[in-house]
Formats: C-alpha cells, sequence, structure tokens
C-alpha cells in the first residue's frame, strides 16, 4: 500500500490543491491530507473549516483520502502515521527555493523520509491561497479557482460590494 502525505496550510484549499491531491491518487493508493496550525499565523478559516473544505472537494476519491491535522513538525507527524513520503505541489519557480530548503531540512530531520513534488497544472499555476484571500476580501470573483464549498464560504465571509 502506497501511502503520501499531502501536507499545506490550505487557508483556504484551491483548485491546484485538488488537482495535487487528484493527481496524486494516481500515484499513490491513499493519501493523507494533513492541514497544518501554525499557531504563529492567523488563518482566515479555522483548522475545522479547512479540514471539512477538503472533505467536501474530494467527494468520490474520500475513501482514499484522510484528512487530518497536525501542528509541530512535520516530520514528527509523518513519523507517527507511519508515513515516509511527502507529495507537494511546485508552481512556479518562486516554489523552489523555499520547497527545495523544506525538503532538504526535512531529509535532514529524518532520513527516511522523501520529498516528492508535482508540477501543477498550466490551469492554476498562478493560483495561491494568499491571492485567493486577497481578491475575495476585496469582492473580486473566484470562482473556478476554489472549489464550490469554499466559494460559498468566501462569499459569507466577504459579501460583494455594490
Ligand atoms: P504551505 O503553507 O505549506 O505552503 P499551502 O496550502 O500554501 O501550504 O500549499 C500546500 C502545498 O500545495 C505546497 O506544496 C504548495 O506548493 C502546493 N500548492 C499550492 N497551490 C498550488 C497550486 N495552485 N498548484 C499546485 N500546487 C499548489
Amino acid at each position: 500500500m502506497k501511502v503520501a502525505l499531502y501536507p499545506g496550510s490550505f487557508d483556504p484549499l484551491t483548485q491546484g490543491h485538488v488537482s495535487i491531491i487528484q493527481r496524486g491518487l494516481t500515484m499513490f493508493d491513499r493519501l493523507v491530507v494533513a492541514v497544518a496550525n501554525n499557531p504563529k499565523k492567523t488563518p482566515l478559516f479555522s483548522v475545522e473549516e479547512r479540514e471539512s473544505f477538503i472533505r467536501e472537494a474530494v467527494g468520490a476519491d474520500g475513501s482514499r483520502v484522510e484528512v487530518d491535522s497536525f501542528s509541530g513538525l512535520l516530520v514528527d507527524y509523518a513519523r507517527s502515521r507511519g508515513v515516509s513520503v511527502v507529495l507537494r505541489g511546485l508552481r512556479a519557480v518562486s516554489d523552489f527555493e523555499y520547497e527545495f530548503q523544506l525538503a532538504n531540512m526535512n531529509r535532514r530531520l529524518a532520513r527516511n523520509i522523501e520529498t516528492v513534488f508535482m508540477m501543477t497544472g498550466e490551469d492554476y499555476f498562478y493560483v495561491s491561497s494568499q491571492l485567493i484571500r486577497e481578491v475575495a476580501s476585496f469582492g473580486g470573483d473566484v470562482s473556478g479557482m476554489v472549489p464550490e464549498c469554499v466559494l460559498k464560504a468566501l462569499r459569507a465571509r466577504f459579501p460583494r460590494q455594490g
């Protein structure tokens, strides 16, 4: 059974994340999608909300996707779950530097944990949770870039003006 851990802030889940989950499922039998609970960040959506968006968005793939959350070091969480592959997405050169540092730091901390990268599809390479939050907060239309459940939650959080 090939299992990978897909960690992230997912604040909120975007179609870019969904694409990585769907494509990850073609390589792995199961994915553990883990929402990072970082007390140093003030998220737009709570961990519970972020988890529920993922559950709703994966729909029929749900039987092969476990949604969870973690705090602390990723490698400690991976170890506690007995998972040795971490899945991450790469959008653009701008992601590379940070992801490269993170993957190497994690390998240093836990020799047996490997990070696997998937390139983002051309449709969502410019989509980031941060940009989605920003555009939505000013009343911009982010439909098509986030799952329906996230769109609804964003519209409730930031009613469109005018
Ligand atoms: P983090 O705060 O850990 O970077 P994110 O939720 O921003 O969490 O991202 C989680 C993972 O998903 C990261 O590997 C990121 O590069 C990847 N990712 C984010 N947006 C996209 C996208 N549009 N296409 C592909 N991968 C993405």
